[in-house]
């Protein structure tokens, strides 16, 4: 039998970096970051917290830009006013999004996971950089952890937990932000915790979950929760662009001896790159579902690269076929599928938004019913109908009937439609009876709008035949 060289060990699959052989969680001090990558990521997450913060203050036609409140069924993207009526396109544009991620995910890795998730910017870029601050660098930390109860350690544990809790607080409040908008959200926090009682305790309760998330639970959301991370084995493939470690330069790794003739690789194993990982693991052992791709070890490495003088990328972007065979990233057959199905999506969701017509109407003649008689020889027929007004302002539509000489009757509503409601309704049509020459008549009705017509229907007039 082979014997396994560092690289090839593999039993740091058998365990998670961040729990012991007796079970208990290892803490992870990762050392604080810095280098081309951390400050591009900084830039990054500065941008995406003020889309975050700044989008629900935006407002289109005096409501908001964005809406997602999931629990009355509104949800506004960009301006526009969906609900439960645009199934189709919620459909449709939720398959576009699962389409994107995995397509996003076999070319680019989780890309996604070191640079746009909420958790780790908000960990990594808010709450890791303001324990940095109280608390130091990560041997700070560890010393300050392991010494006694001083006064000095109370004041740092209780600023830095104070701090996190307010932090926590106004994720909460952004994230209600999005669900009610920000309107409901200031009379909620304006007014006395009585009158909002539900408001009052879904605050509360985000905030503590916020609370434990990014002061306890950290970066267990990600190896331990998150699907995401767990879908990677089967999203993933030897072409996808992740971070890793190159072990055909590095290896056999070693540390550096005064005055050696150097015939190891060119990792010189001063484990740095563990030392700045936010999930405790060694991205030298391969790809590993703890990896959020943060890119803190590229960094770390880089910058040991340059002391050592030999080029940046020991650890760089590339996928585990490139490194292997030294060939940069190339498009493989599943990304061309990928992409064709994504492009139809697309084009179908866009199809459907385009079309979209901000009153919606379905007419349908009151099924097991036929006419009724009428005084003045006249008959009816019954039909119940629902509009759906898609737009933020009241709309009064009337209808009219278009090939016959024959008038509606409303008996429910109207048509008075308030901003994103569905009115339901009956209406009879009446008419002579001489009108109808037919059994079954086919009818044109009209849906107009300051006397302009905004959409047709057709449906079916019963009559009888012995009338002519
Ligand atoms: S291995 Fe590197 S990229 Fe992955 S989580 Fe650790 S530091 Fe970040
Ligand atoms: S930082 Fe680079 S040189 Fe140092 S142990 Fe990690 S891979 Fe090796």
């Amino acid at each position: 039998m082979e014997k396994e060289t560092a690289s090839e060990t593999t039993s740091y699959k058998d365990s998670v970096s961040t729990i012991s052989k007796e079970g208990k969680r290892v803490w992870v001090y990762p050392k604080k970051p810095k280098g081309r990558f951390t400050s591009a990521r900084t830039a990054v997450a500065i941008l995406l917290l003020l889309i975050l913060v700044g989008t629900p203050f935006l407002k289109t036609n005096n409501h908001p830009f964005m809406l997602f409140n999931l629990l009355e069924r509104k949800f506004i993207f960009f301006g526009l006013a969906f609900g439960p009526y645009d199934f189709a396109i919620l459909v449709v544009g939720f398959i576009s999004f699962a389409i994107f991620i995995i397509l996003f995910t076999a070319i680019f890795g989780r890309i996604f996971c070191g640079w746009i998730c909420p958790q780790t910017i908000f960990m990594e870029m808010v709450f890791r950089k303001v324990e940095y601050w109280i608390e130091g660098n990560f041997r700070q930390q560890i010393a300050l952890d392991k010494a006694g109860w001083t006064v000095e350690k109370y004041l740092k544990k209780f600023f830095k937990h104070a701090i996190f809790f307010s932090l926590s607080f106004l994720v909460a409040n952004i994230l209600l932000a999005w669900v009610i908008g920000v309107v409901e959200l200031f009379e909620i926090i304006t007014t006395p915790p009585s009158q909002h009682f539900s408001g009052f305790i879904a605050i509360t309760l985000f905030s503590g979950l916020f609370y434990f998330i990014f002061s306890r639970f950290r970066e267990q959301a990600c190896t331990v929760v998150c699907p995401y991370g767990r879908l990677q084995g089967v999203l993933l493939d030897k072409n996808s662009l992740v971070v890793a470690y190159d072990n055909v330069r590095g290896e056999p790794r070693g540390k550096i001896k005064k005055n050696e003739d150097r015939k190891n690789g060119d990792c010189i194993d001063c484990k740095l790159c563990v030392d700045v990982c936010p999930t405790g693991i060694d991205i030298r052992n391969g790809i590993q579902l703890e990896c959020v791709n943060c890119t803190a070890c590229i960094d770390a490495c880089d910058e040991v690269m340059v002391k050592v003088k030999k080029p940046r990328g020991l650890i760089r972007y590339d996928s585990l076929q490139g490194i292997k065979d030294r060939i940069r990233f190339k498009i493989t057959p599943r990304i061309i599928s990928y992409s064709v199905v994504l492009l139809l999506l697309v084009s179908l969701f866009s199809y459907l938004i385009a079309t979209r017509e901000d009153i919606e109407v379905n007419i349908l003649r009151t099924p097991g019913m036929l006419y009724q008689d009428q005084p003045d020889n006249k008959i009816s027929n019954l039909y119940n109908f629902n509009i759906v007004n898609k737009t933020f302002n009241s709309i009064s539509v009337t209808l009219k009937i278009k090939n016959l000489d024959a008038e509606i009757k409303l008996l429910s509503s109207d048509l008075n439609l308030n901003p994103i409601q569905v009115e339901e309704g009956k209406f009879m049509i009446v008419a002579d009876k001489k009108v109808f020459s037919k059994l079954n008549t086919a009818i044109f009705i009209g849906v107009f709008r300051n006397g302009k017509e905004i959409s047709s229907f057709k449906t079916s007039f019963l009559s009888n035949m012995k009338f002519n």
